[in-house]
């Protein structure tokens, strides 16, 4: 369903012809520049009353002598839609962000009805995301609760949100498996669910296949130096921020649909403004990924060496322990990692990226939702600047997160091995 309605930009009265296309999401926020001065216009479409459409406007009016849905020509066009890339361009009839969309995913298809299926499945995930961000709060508390000291309050709070019989067992193996169901039902339509599985059912292969007494050797270190109980806190307290981007990450999973087939992207808009607020969460998941990193090289090292601090002699020189490498910068440590058991996606690392949002260098257009930012921003020289658009910074966070979810399984692995082989062979043993 659309709707058709010219609005007048508040601050330079321009009439803007607008086609609203609804998601099903119960309140849609939908906001964009006006293409004339530039500000923030904004309407929200509330179906809570449905058939009736609520709406509500700020930065701009309703323009109230003109027909609805009757577009006169001269008036600057947008479309608008929730849930997926909006073209640029003028109006033309039917042309609506759906169908569009539609269209796209049946050029990459092989026939009408996989289009299909595909479409359906996408609306299904968005029904499940539309589920899960209204019980963002709970997942939140949730995750405190996992990090805090009452266990048990955390397993019968986990048991509702999960709707099964609660598991009363304190052990920290069981503790652990019900955060990662939790995680597993809260963020299944930001994962891809079969990364995880992979992963999951390699590392017990991996870890089996190491000399047990250096993996126990590393398995310690992480524990006294904190280092894998601190890492573990910061991760999982990532996980809700997700849903602050909820908004404009729907396009960016609609591309998923697409984005590999290599076909010229003709969309690029996106109807929601949130840049500025998710800006940071980037360069905290990145700041996350490069410690998790920490753990992919022990690992390699045993795998390649059979020692965790182990290094390969790079340019004449080797590290001499994972502690250094630690120290490494994230551009630095990636040729520590050589013929890598964990297949990294290189394409989340956007260091210059996340070194202009670390150092503020960045500004962002609302009208033409380009970001520019400036890596080596801050010295004397005028600085070299780069661009990205909005919608190409959501799928650049989107891979960030599954990757951080991808090494998340990593280190559950590790945490499982400490709990059920580590903790139990020495216990036994009496040490
Ligand atoms: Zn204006």
């Amino acid at each position: 369903m659309n709707t058709n309605m010219v609005v007048t930009c508040s601050t330079c009265e321009q009439d803007i012809d607008c086609r609203i296309g609804y998601s099903n999401r119960t309140v849609q926020p939908l906001s964009f520049g006006c293409p004339v001065c530039g500000s923030l216009l904004e309407i929200t479409l509330d179906i809570s009353c449905a058939p009736q459409s609520g709406f509500s406007f700020k930065g701009c009016q309703p323009c109230e002598d003109r027909a609805q849905g009757s577009f006169g020509s001269g008036n600057p066009f947008v479309n608008l839609h929730l849930d997926f890339p909006v073209r640029e361009g003028g109006y033309r009839m039917g042309e609506t962000p759906y169908l569009m969309a539609f269209e796209e995913v049946e050029k990459n298809s092989e026939d009408h009805v996989v289009a299909q299926r595909k479409m359906h499945d996408f609306t299904m995930k968005l029904d499940i995301l539309n589920e899960m961000h209204e019980k963002a709060d709970e997942v939140r508390r949730l995750i405190n609760l996992y990090s805090g000291k009452n266990k048990q309050l955390f397993q019968l709070r986990a048991s509702q949100f999960l709707e099964k019989p609660e598991n009363k067992s304190l052990l920290p193996q069981d503790v652990n498996a019900t955060l990662y169901l939790v995680i597993a039902k809260a963020f299944f339509p930001f994962t891809v669910f079969g990364q995880g599985k992979e992963i999951s059912s390699a590392m017990p292969r991996l870890m089996n296949g190491l000399d047990q007494d250096k993996l126990d050797e590393f398995v310690l270190s992480l524990e006294q130096s904190s280092f894998l109980p601190t890492l573990h806190r910061d991760c999982i307290k990532l996980y809700p921020r997700i849903f602050y981007a909820e908004l404009p990450l729907r396009p960016a999973l609609f591309l998923d649909m697409t984005r590999h087939a290599g076909t010229e992207k003709v969309a690029t808009k996106i109807s929601s403004q949130d840049f500025l607020t998710l800006k940071d969460l980037y360069k905290d998941i990145i700041e996350v990924v490069n410690r998790q990193l920490v753990l992919v090289a022990g690992l390699n090292n045993l795998q390649h060496r059979g020692g965790a601090d182990s290094f390969k002699a790079i340019d004449g020189g080797s590290l001499s322990s994972l502690r250094k490498f630690s120290e490494k910068t994230l551009s630095n440590k990636f040729k520590y990692l050589d013929d890598c058991w964990f297949n990294l996606s290189g394409e989340v690392f956007n260091l210059g990226l996340r070194n202009a949002i670390a150092h503020n260098n960045i500004d962002y257009d609302v009208s033409s939702q380009v970001i520019t930012y400036y890596p080596e921003g801050g010295r004397l020289e005028e600085p070299i600047a780069r661009k990205m658009v909005f919608l190409d910074f959501m799928q650049l966070l989107l891979d960030s997160f599954r990757e951080m979810h991808n090494l998340n399984h990593v280190m559950k692995s590790i945490l499982y091995y400490k709990y059920l082989v580590y903790d139990r062979r020495y216990s036994s043993s009496g040490d």
